[in-house]
Parts: structure tokens; C-alpha cells; sequence
């Protein structure tokens, strides 16, 4: 699928048409990933952060925001649940915070690997070769890291560098390739100044970098943020600008379907913040594969508020584990056992059952 045609979607308004896509992408989806929803466990152990992206609450001059950084044995506890429920990963996720160390965050990858099966994700941000290198030789299997936006100029506007490096998000996805990591990134959709041609790029080079996995989700207004002011806020041009909304999300995860077959993709949390009743069902119904309930104590989860009014923000983790399994089943699906690495081989064969 080309670019032109990518976009020719996002704008589709058809009903008809829109059934089309949603089907193509579910039945692409059974093709080549299978009917199994894999579950990651999100552990978000630190909402300190040292950048000012002009969308997150994180940033680091929001001093609304009360900040905590979890200690190895709170994160081991939320790692041995994950074990306890069978989930297959775990998600390691924090603001770009440099007091977690090359050293200690090395030794909680050990730590997981030695101790349990489970496949381990990191996304911490933007962080030196050396610091990916021990993190991999540690043991971390994958690292998540969107590139937000392919468009340069929007890029740098709304994620600006921190004094005296450049950030190239795209040129270090490369380099997590090389050092053997699963890579996964993705876009905000609907962020001020994104334009649809933006969009259908972004997708695009969803395939262009060959993802493993693809997290992509609508953009929530922080007020606390640059974006919260409406001064601040980039225009995209000619009234092309693509909106937060929950039809655009489910397109895009379907197009990201069709361009990445064997893609993870997860049905993420800001969805179900749009659609609480059945927003995580219907992205599993148009092309997602996977669910990340989230194993971050209530104390912290609270504080991590990338946005206000997070679904599920003052759920319990079994809370969480119940609903999830709950929600797969509801769409005939099953929950996947093991760590549901990217299937990079042949499609999956049908079973009679399905
Ligand atoms: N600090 C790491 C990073 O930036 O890659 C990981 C944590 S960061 C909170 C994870 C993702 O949250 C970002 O890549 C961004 O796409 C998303 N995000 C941040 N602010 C958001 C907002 N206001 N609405 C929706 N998604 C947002
Ligand atoms: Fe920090 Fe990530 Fe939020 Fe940017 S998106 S402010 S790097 S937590």
C-alpha cells in the first residue's frame, strides 16, 4: 500500500468502505499473527524526567507533579505477579530519568532474567550507546520508542533536544536493531500540527523500519503542558489537521495492520481513555494483538499522569489482569501463553477452531 493510498483511508468516511478496512485488517491479523492476544505487563517505575516534550505531563517543568522512582524490590514484586498470571513480558517504562543508572537498571534485568521466564521491554527514552549496549547484554529483549512524528519540523518543536545533543529518534531505532533488540515505536495521533499526509508518512515508514512492534494511540491534552496553551499550539496546513479522535486511532492501527502483518500491535491504554465501554475490544477487532495491563502499584500509577483521566488509573493490577482476560474473551479470542515474540517466519496456519 502507497503512501497516497494510506492517506485515501484516513480520510474515508464510508461506512461500508470503513467495514472493508476493518475486516481486511482482522482477517490479515488472524493470517499472520493468530487469534492469541499477548499480555504485557506495564511497570511504570519512574516519572521523573530530564526533557520538555510540549505534550506529556512527565516534563520535567511540571512541578504540579509529585515525583517517584519505585526500588528494585517494589518493581521484583510487580514482576513476580506478572509471573503469577501468566503473563509472557514485562514493560519497563519511565520519563528519560538519568538516576536510573547504566548499573542499576542492568542489574534489574538481571535480576528478571535469572529469576523468571519472562521476556523484558524497555522504554526509558533517549539513552547512550553504552547504556543500550548493557541493558541488552544484561538480557532485555525489546525496546519501545516512539518517533512520535516523521514531519522534522513538527518534531523538533514539540520534542526539543536537550542542550547539546541532537534527537534522533529515528537513527537510534537503527542502532537498537544492530545491537539484536525487538523494536517498537509508534505515533500520537491527532497531535496539534499533524497534518493527514504527516500521518499516511508515518505509517509508511512503519514499514520502511520493519517494526516488531507498533504502539499507536490518540493525543490527550495535558493542561499543564505547552499544548495546553492554544498560543503555543502548531497549525497544520490547509486545514489538513488530523484529529484525537477514536475512528482515526482504529484506522490507523488497521493500516498498520496491513503494512506491518506480523507486527505486535497493542490496543493501548489512550484508546480506552476515548472509549472506556469498548475502545481496547474494537482495537482488537481491527488489527491489534496485544493488551498491556498495567502492574504499577495504585500509589504510583496515579502519578503517572502523561494525561489526565487515564482509563483504569485507579485500578488494582489483579483489578487490571481480570478485565483484561475478561475483554479478550469477549471477542472470542484467547490469551496468549509465553512471551508472543514478533513472527518473523510464515504466516499462522488456521486451526479447525477458528
Ligand atoms: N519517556 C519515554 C519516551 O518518551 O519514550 C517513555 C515514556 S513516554 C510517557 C511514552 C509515550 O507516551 C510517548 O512516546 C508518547 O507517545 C506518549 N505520550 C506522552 N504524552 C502524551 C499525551 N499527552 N497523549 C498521548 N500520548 C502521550
Ligand atoms: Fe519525558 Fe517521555 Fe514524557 Fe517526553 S514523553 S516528557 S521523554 S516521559
Amino acid at each position: 500500500m502507497e503512501s497516497d493510498q494510506i492517506h485515501a483511508w484516513l480520510r474515508e468516511t464510508n461506512p461500508a468502505r470503513l467495514t472493508h478496512l476493518w475486516r481486511m485488517a482482522d482477517a490479515t491479523r488472524q493470517q499472520y499473527v493468530g487469534g492469541e492476544v499477548h499480555l504485557r505487563g506495564l511497570i511504570e517505575f519512574s516519572n521523573h524526567c530530564v526533557r520538555l516534550c510540549a505534550y506529556c505531563g512527565l516534563r520535567a517543568p511540571n512541578s504540579a507533579l509529585t515525583r517517584y522512582r519505585m526500588t528494585q524490590d517494589e518493581i521484583m514484586a510487580c514482576v513476580r505477579q506478572a509471573v503469577a498470571w501468566g503473563y509472557g513480558t514485562v514493560v519497563l517504562q519511565s520519563g528519560e530519568d538519568p538516576q536510573v543508572s547504566r548499573e542499576w537498571l542492568a542489574s534489574l534485568v538481571r535480576r528478571i532474567k535469572a529469576e523468571t521466564p519472562l521476556a523484558v521491554t524497555l522504554s526509558v527514552g533517549e539513552r547512550s550507546d553504552e547504556d543500550l549496549w548493557a541493558w541488552r547484554e544484561a538480557g532485555a529483549d525489546r525496546y519501545l520508542l516512539r518517533f512520535e512524528t516523521s514531519n522534522k519540523a513538527l518534531y523538533d518543536r514539540l520534542h526539543p533536544p536537550r542542550p547539546g545533543s541532537a534527537s534522533d529518534r529515528l537513527a537510534m531505532l537503527g542502532r537498537l536493531r544492530e545491537m539484536g533488540y525487538e523494536v517498537g515505536s509508534g505515533v500520537m495521533i491527532g497531535i496539534p500540527g499533524q497534518s493527514y499526509r504527516d500521518l499516511a508518512a508515518d505509517i509508511a515508514l512503519f514499514r520502511e523500519l520493519d517494526l516488531d512492534m507498533i504502539g499507536v494511540g490518540p493525543y490527550l491534552l495535558h493542561p499543564n503542558t505547552p499544548l495546553g496553551d492554544p498560543s503555543f499550539r502548531p497549525v497544520a496546513p490547509d486545514h489538513d489537521q488530523v484529529p484525537a479522535d477514536e475512528l482515526t486511532t482504529y484506522k490507523v492501527i488497521a493500516l498498520s495492520r496491513l503494512v506491518c502483518p506480523r507486527a505486535n500491535i497493542p490496543s493501548t491504554t489512550a484508546l480506552a481513555t476515548l472509549n472506556r465501554t469498548n475502545g481496547r475490544e474494537l482495537g482488537l477487532e481491527r488489527g491489534a494483538n496485544v493488551l498491556m495491563p498495567n502492574l504499577t502499584p495504585p500509589q504510583y500509577r496515579v502519578l503517572y499522569e502523561i494525561y489526565p483521566n487515564k482509563a483504569c488509573f485507579q485500578e488494582t493490577a489483579e483489578g487490571c489482569f481480570g478485565c483484561m482476560r475478561q475483554r479478550i474473551e469477549s471477542v472470542g479470542r484467547t490469551v496468549g501463553v509465553g512471551p508472543g515474540s514478533a513472527a518473523r517466519g510464515e504466516p499462522v496456519q488456521p486451526t479447525a477452531a477458528e
